[in-house]
């Protein structure tokens, strides 16, 4: 069960960059935040409007004079204050990532950022060697792998409940822009502009999602992929709104990932099934609570979050916040992540190693590993859906 005891002598002092105002992610963000008194929010800079920032950031109850106008206003403000923040999440456009984390390291704050965390692989490196020199952590917003189920069937496959792992379907296919909805909507019209965006639309902003869960449940190392992308929308290209991906690991098992924003009538549809030599589990957001998990020649189960017979978490940062049956989501998923990001920021700072390395969080790691998925996925797609090594340069056959 959720610790709420289990909170720090002082809440974090956080500041985000991003996520004003009609922002899609912004309230998300500071949702989870604030949901436990981990954090508290005491300076900003929202917006790229300026005015518009301030006057949100005001009405939300921060300090007119911490309520900035830039984030580099803010991050070199913030180091001459003795109650400066400590910690900033990032939730602007994908093109900015970089520099603001670059900015926020170097200011000596630990960081959440978006995903993809950056445009190239070599650029999220760079961030994490920085990380490393400020002695600063970075955590990365996978926002569905604080889910309680998640962590159950990381377990079981942990566990060998399955079997060694055979195939992994893994899948994030929206409806929501089946049409040019981009011409009247600013947040769909930067994610198809490559210079915002990135080298990749869907594969980065909801496939990396899929992909993450897919990393941290089997730990299964990608050897090879193979991707085929394309824009349904035409004015989308170069970048895609349907993306099909194989996968091949390292020791056989191999894989699918479908990313799609153009899935007509879909809500999410974001579903992994895993597939082991005995049995399979298969979860989906939607229903978040239930894991499904079929052994061979029995009849199939629904295990329900927040019952005696999962797996426990001993952490005390995550998991059931209420008996099982009550229907937890979304932004449970998300406290989950930040009541892990917060602890284990507090452990970096008081030098707690051993507490540290039991947090796990979505890391500088899960970040590289998302943009590497993107950089590869277009090496390969743009090589006519040539098998790509996924760690090494150059191409093979499969
Ligand atoms: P959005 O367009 O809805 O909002 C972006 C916000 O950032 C706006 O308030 C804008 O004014 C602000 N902004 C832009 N540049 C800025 C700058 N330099 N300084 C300060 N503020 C700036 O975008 P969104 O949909 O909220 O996406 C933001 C990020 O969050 C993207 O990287 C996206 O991939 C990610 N995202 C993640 C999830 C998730 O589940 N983790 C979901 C949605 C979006």
């Amino acid at each position: 069960m959720f610790n709420e005891e289990s909170h720090l002598k002082q809440p974090i002092r956080w500041g985000m960059v991003g996520g004003g105002r009609g922002s899609q992610i912004g309230y998300s963000h500071r949702n989870a935040a604030l949901r436990d008194g981990l954090f508290t929010l005491v300076a900003s800079a929202f917006d790229l409007n300026a005015q518009r920032g301030r006057d949100f950031s005001i009405n939300l109850g921060v300090d007119e004079n911490r309520s900035y106008a830039t984030y580099q206003e803010m991050f070199a403000q913030e180091k001459l204050r003795e109650d400066g923040i400590q910690a900033v999440s990032i939730a602007t456009p994908n093109s900015t990532h970089f520099e603001i984390c670059k900015a926020a390291l170097e200011a000596g704050l630990h960081v959440i950022c978006e995903k993809p965390l950056t445009f190239t692989v070599s650029e999220a490196y760079q961030l994490k060697a920085l990380a490393h020199q400020k002695n600063k952590l970075i955590g990365v917003m996978y926002g569905y792998s604080g889910f309680p189920m998640i962590h159950q069937a990381r377990e079981m496959v942990r566990r060998g409940d399955l079997g060694d792992i055979r195939v992994v379907n893994a899948q994030f296919a929206h409806g929501f822009h089946n049409e040019e909805y981009e011409k009247n909507d600013p947040s769909l019209k930067w994610r198809v502009t490559p210079a915002a965006s990135g080298p990749t639309y869907v594969i980065g902003d909801i496939g990396t999602h899929a992909y993450f869960l897919c990393e941290m449940i089997t730990e299964l190392e990608v050897e090879s992929l193979c991707c085929m992308r394309q824009s349904f929308i035409e004015s989308r290209a170069p970048l895609e709104d349907n993306a099909h991906i194989m996968l091949k690991f390292k020791g056989g098992a191999v894989g699918t990932l479908w990313a799609s924003a153009v899935n007509a009538g879909s809500m999410h549809q974001q579903k992994i099934r895993i597939v082991g030599e005995k049995a399979s589990i298969e979860w989906w957001d939607e229903f978040p609570n239930q894991l499904r998990y079929e052994i061979q020649g029995e009849a199939p189960r629904i295990l329900e979050r927040g019952m005696s017979y999962l797996y426990q978490d001993d952490q005390g940062v995550s998991c059931n916040r209420i008996g099982g049956g009550h229907a937890e989501g979304y932004f449970e998923s998300w406290a989950n992540l930040y009541a892990r990001f917060a602890h284990a920021f507090d452990a970096s700072d008081k030098g707690d190693k051993v507490t540290l390395e039991r947090i796990w969080f979505p890391s500088v790691d899960a970040g590289i590993e998302g943009t590497r998925l993107c950089e590869k996925c277009v090496e390969s797609a743009d090589n006519g859906a040539q098998w790509v090594n996924y760690k090494d340069e150059g191409i093979n056959n499969g």
